[in-house]
């Protein structure tokens, strides 16, 4: 069996990174602040008030409705990776003592690509977070929507923005968080409809990827599809330090109690 090695190379600076430090410094490379991925569980521990987590919908977990080759032994694959049942997770947790309806994505399961069950886990996490006046995060990683679930996918579209309309309408609050890369139609749909949306710095964030954009446009603008760019365009409305995301939740929070 291969031993876990203790350090590796920096995809963004190239220093030799030592895993013990890297987890320490909460998967943010200590040599150039690249944030890196998180499971959805690091996040939950990293925002939430410990034990304060409720998870809702355990029952919900993906099938191969268009039976779409490999796609079972994909899902089991990446159920034995993450230990979710399903790709996406969503409950009731404290933060900072405010009650949040809260939903986590996970880039492990199948890239974070968004299918029916992160669909509806978005959508009853919004609708429950209506029926009980409760303020709403969502912290967002997407890999776009899943090709393996075809329409039934697409469909999550329209789905969760209905539902962000309608608790925006009765005054719901809604924090997205935007982490590295969220892509597809989750850009298009929930991620983007946050009363307020905050991004992680150097996050990958747009519709189509860069290498589809890259085909159609010989040159790409600096810090094309990144947080940076994205903030300055308007499009998120404030970069956070992983470190700091903890603390922006619970002062937002506070301004709705
Ligand atoms: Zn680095």
């Amino acid at each position: 069996m291969d031993k876990t090695p203790e350090s590796f190379t920096c995809r963004n600076c190239s220093a030799d990174v030592k895993v013990k430090a890297f987890v320490k410094n909460l998967k943010v490379c200590p040599e150039c602040d690249a944030h890196y991925p998180m499971s959805a569980h690091e996040r939950l521990n990293l925002l939430v008030d410990k034990d304060s987590f409720q998870e809702t919908d355990v029952n919900l977990y993906s099938i191969d409705a268009l039976e779409f080759p490999e796609y079972p032994e994909k899902l089991e694959r990446d159920i034995a990776k993450t230990g979710l049942r399903s790709e996406m997770l969503s409950g009731i947790a404290e933060v900072g003592g405010y009650s949040t309806a809260i939903a986590i994505g996970d880039v492990g399961f199948i890239g974070g690509t968004c299918g029916a069950v992160i669909g509806e886990k978005v959508t009853r996490c919004i609708e429950h977070a209506g029926k009980n006046s409760l303020p709403l995060v969502i912290v967002s990683v997407s890999g776009g929507m899943r090709m393996q679930e075809g329409t039934l996918a697409l469909m999550q579209m329209a789905k969760t923005a209905a539902a962000c309309a309608e608790y925006a309408k009765n005054g719901g609050f809604y924090i997205s968080i935007v982490t590295d890369p969220t892509f597809g139609g989750a850009t298009a749909s929930y991620t983007s409809l946050g009363d307020v949306i905050v991004a992680e710095p150097g996050a990958r964030i747009g519709f189509a990827g860069p290498l589809a954009v890259a085909s159609l446009q010989e040159e790409l603008p600096e810090n094309f599809q990144k947080a940076e760019s994205l903030v300055a365009h308007g499009f998120i409305d404030h970069i956070v330090h992983r470190t700091r995301m903890r603390k922006l939740l619970i002062d937002l929070l506070s301004f709705v109690d």
